[in-house]
């Protein structure tokens, strides 16, 4: 199987004919499957995949019970995938699917991720600014220029999805966790249409969640084997902070009989000790649980290799 389509279908009935149509008509005579994950929609979407999946066999339709999210739906999708490259496309018809064969000019080229970038954007500027300004972020934390993180339209070489494992709303930053596992990643700008059906089902919320997801992000790819340096680091320059302050109090009060009920200093002194040693414990839990889970993890090897034996 050469190429893979996981699309993720939450309320998108009125486009999801025309969707498979175009992408048939882009991909001439290659083999591929259509992997229809619909997540919880409310409307006829589960009808028409089923409808399409009758009359054509390479159509995986998949259901969710109810709306488990854009994350759940595109993992699921990875996990099911079998060809050698993925696609993710949005079920909207805002991903354009005459893009396909430059998405996979750029794998041949030997990139494991090529990511769309919307850049003449047909979406509301309420949409559009705050996702500059969330690029610009990510692409500095992450040493990765790319000018759109969370285009839903994205073609992978099959390693590079199997090695995901997404939840929440973490696709908006799936090239920085591809990135951060040393895979190469590129971006190609893709035309980009105004919804005709439907309507998005993202609003402004997504600003304070993108935001908190940037943190978990950063967490899991820089700091995920090594929790102490992130906690430790700034612990330990606080509270040394802290014992330099009390110490040269401590002189004063000792040897100068300086009176130190009247020294806020004080307080500082002690508060900064107070939070860099809570700091370098946190650290260090981090640093227990990851220890556990690395043990867990050998254990359970063994054990598959044994049962394959
Ligand atoms: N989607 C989904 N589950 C959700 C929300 C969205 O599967 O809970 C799908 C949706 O059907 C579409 C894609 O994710 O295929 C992108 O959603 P949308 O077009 O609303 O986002 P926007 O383009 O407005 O950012
Ligand atoms: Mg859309």
């Amino acid at each position: 199987m050469e190429l893979s389509f996981v699309i993720p279908v939450y309320n998108e009935e009125e486009s999801l004919k025309e969707l498979h149509k175009e992408i048939i008509e882009n991909i001439s005579n290659t083999s591929y499957e259509i992997i229809f994950i619909d997540d919880g929609s409310t409307d006829n979407s589960y009808a028409v995949i089923e409808e399409l999946a009758r009359k054509d066999a390479n159509i995986k339709p998949i259901r969710f019970r109810t709306n488990f999210g854009k994350a759940a739906a595109l993992q699921t999708g990875f996990d099911k995938a079998q060809g050698e490259i993925i696609f993710t496309m949005d079920a909207d018809l805002q991903d354009d699917p005459k893009e396909i064969p430059r998405f996979v000019e750029k794998i041949n080229e030997g990139y494991d991720l090529v990511s769309g970038w919307k850049k003449k954007r047909k979406d509301p500027i309420t949409k559009r600014w705050p996702s500059k300004f969330f690029n610009l972020i990510t692409s500095m934390v992450f040493h990765l220029r790319l000018h759109d993180y969370n285009c839903g339209y994205k073609a992978y070489r099959k390693e590079a999805a199997k090695s995901l494992n997404i939840y929440g709303e973490l696709y908006r930053y799936i090239p920085a966790i591809v990135w951060s596992k040393g895979f190469s990643v590129t971006e190609i700008v893709v035309t980009h249409h105004k919804r005709r059906f439907g309507r998005s089902k993202y609003g402004a919320s997504r600003l304070i969640r993108g935001f908190l997801d940037l943190l978990t992000v950063t967490m899991i790819t820089k700091y995920r084997r090594s929790p102490l340096y992130l906690f430790g680091a700034s612990g330990l320059i606080i509270s040394l902070i802290g014992f330099i302050i009390s110490v040269w109090l401590a002189v004063k009060k000792i040897f100068f009989g300086m009176s130190l009920s009247n020294r806020p200093l004080l307080f500082l002194g002690i508060l900064l000790i107070v939070v860099g040693v809570q700091l370098i414990s946190l650290g260090l839990l981090g640093e227990m649980i990851v220890y556990s889970s690395r043990q867990r993890d050998k254990k359970n090897d063994e054990l598959e290799s044994l049962n394959k034996d």
